[in-house]
Order: structure tokens, then sequence, then C-alpha cells
């Protein structure tokens, strides 16, 4: 699929992955539509603009059904069509499952499962009339082989993963691709704070030693936007934890 000129909607990309796709798509001449939680800044729009396109901010809670569908319709209104939407707004609330309370599994799986699932609702309409779209999911290799401390987490991302694959066969027919990609550890907020020593331990299961830049993860987000005959995949990115 060529990038070029495409609208892509990019949930949580006022900072980490998020930024670092939706610069990647501008640096490839798509527009973006940038969203957070709160108003976009107008310094991360001029960062898009000023590789020559069109960059829109649209702030809303992706765990919202009317908030999802109110972004949806904004970024269309702004710019005729949303082509590509790109899932990944997501948070994390680690604790052991003993000491896990009802809330921190619901907040988790509230987002990074159902803040998709309402993307993705919003967005299928205005696609499958257009015949052609793409969806990726941003999932984690968490999602693949579990984490100790990550219960919540992890179901979330496995729950992505179900959901890629089984969207993917339901509209592979209206020529819209669905595809997740499962980053590994990597350099960004959501890793900032850990101590050195749980990051010691967490590089010491990586075969290639080291986290993953948000610029990695990104340029993979871009060869499964534009690769046209993969459906329902599921591409790891994280230094040879899965093979
Ligand atoms: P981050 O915390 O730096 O950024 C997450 C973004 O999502 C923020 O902009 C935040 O405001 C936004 N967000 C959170 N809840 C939202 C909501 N309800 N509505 C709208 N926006 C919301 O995290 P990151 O490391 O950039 O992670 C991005 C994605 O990559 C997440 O889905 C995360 O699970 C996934 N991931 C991260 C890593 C890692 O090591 N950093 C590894 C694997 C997967």
């Amino acid at each position: 699929m060529e990038i070029k000129n495409k609208n892509v909607f990019i949930t949580g990309s006022t900072r980490g992955i998020g930024l670092a796709i939706a610069e990647e798509f501008a640096k490839a001449g798509a527009n973006v539509i940038i969203n957070g939680r709160s108003q976009v800044t107008e310094e991360v729009l001029a960062t898009m603009t000023a590789y020559g396109v069109q960059a829109v901010g649209v702030s809303g809670d992706i765990s919202s059904t009317d908030d999802a569908k109110r972004m949806i319709q904004e970024a269309t209104e702004a710019l005729g069509s949303v082509d590509i939407l790109i899932n990944n707004a997501g948070i994390t609330k680690d604790k052991i499952v003993l000491g896990m309370k009802e809330d921190d599994f619901e907040s988790v799986l509230k987002i990074n499962l159902v803040g998709a699932f309402n993307m993705t609702q919003a967005v299928l309409k205005p696609m499958t009339r257009a015949r052609q779209g793409a969806i990726i999911n941003v999932a984690s290799v968490v999602g693949l082989i579990g984490n100790a401390g990550q219960a919540n987490y992890a179901a979330s991302k496995a729950g992505l993963i179900g959901f890629t694959k089984s969207v993917a066969r339901e509209v592979a027919g209206r020529n819209i691709r669905v595809n997740a990609i499962a980053p590994g550890f990597i350099e960004s907020d959501m890793t900032a704070g850990l101590a050195d020593k749980i990051k010691e331990m967490m590089q010491a299961q990586i075969p290639m030693k080291r986290f993953g830049s948000v610029q990695e993860v990104a340029t993979a987000v871009i060869f499964l936007a534009s690769q046209e005959y993969m459906t329902g995949q599921v591409l790891t990115i994280d230094g040879g934890m899965v093979m």
C-alpha cells in the first residue's frame, strides 16, 4: 500500500512509541492524526508538519465509546478519511496477581483491549464503505509469553492478538488488513521508571542484550502498513526474545 498521502490515526501518539510511529508516517509522506487524552500541543503538530504533511490533533479517551466515535468523525471531517488506524495507546498497572485489585485488572483491559475495540469499530464502517484500509494493533511479547507481575497487561495484549486475528478474518474480503506488532522491551516512558536492577534482569533475557528503540518499532509498523498480502499476523520486534 502506498503510504504517501494516506491519513493515519495513531492513538496515544503524543509521546513514546506512538509519537515515533507518527513521525515515521509523516516522513513517508502520510498525513497524521495525533491523539492524546488531553489537548495535543502545537509543538507535536509542528514536528509532523515539518515533513510537509498535514497533522491534526484529536483529544479523547479511547476507552469511551462516545469519544472513539467522535474522534474518528473529527479526523474524517478534517482530512476526508482515515485510511490507516494504529491502536497504540496502552497502560500498565504492574502487581503480582495475589496483590492485584479488580480495578487494576479491569482498568488495564478497558484501555488496552476495549479501547482498541472502540476505535476499530468506529473506523471500520467508513473503511468498509471505502473497501480499503489497514489496522495495526500494538500488542506486546508479554501477550505471547506472559510476564510475572503483569497478568493484567499480558491478558490485555493476548486478548488484543486474538482480536486482531478475528477481525482480520471478518474484513479480509473488504480489502482491509488487520495485523499486530509485539514489541519486546523498548526504551520509553513506560520502561523509564524501572529500577536499574530490574532493567539488568530484563536485558539478560534478551538475546540481543539491549532494549529496542521507539524508532525500531515504528519502522516495523510502516512495513505492516505498506505490505499488501499480510493479514492476521503478529510481528515481534524484540531482539530475539520470541523465536
Ligand atoms: P507511553 O506510556 O510512553 O505512551 C502511551 C500513550 O498512550 C501516552 O501518550 C498516553 O497518554 C496514551 N494513553 C494512555 N491511555 C489512553 C487513553 N485511555 N486514551 C488515549 N490515549 C491514552 O507508552 P509506550 O511505551 O509508548 O507504549 C505504547 C504502546 O506500546 C502501548 O500499547 C504499550 O503497551 C506498547 N508496548 C510498549 C513496550 C515498551 O517496552 N515500552 C513494549 C511492548 C508494547
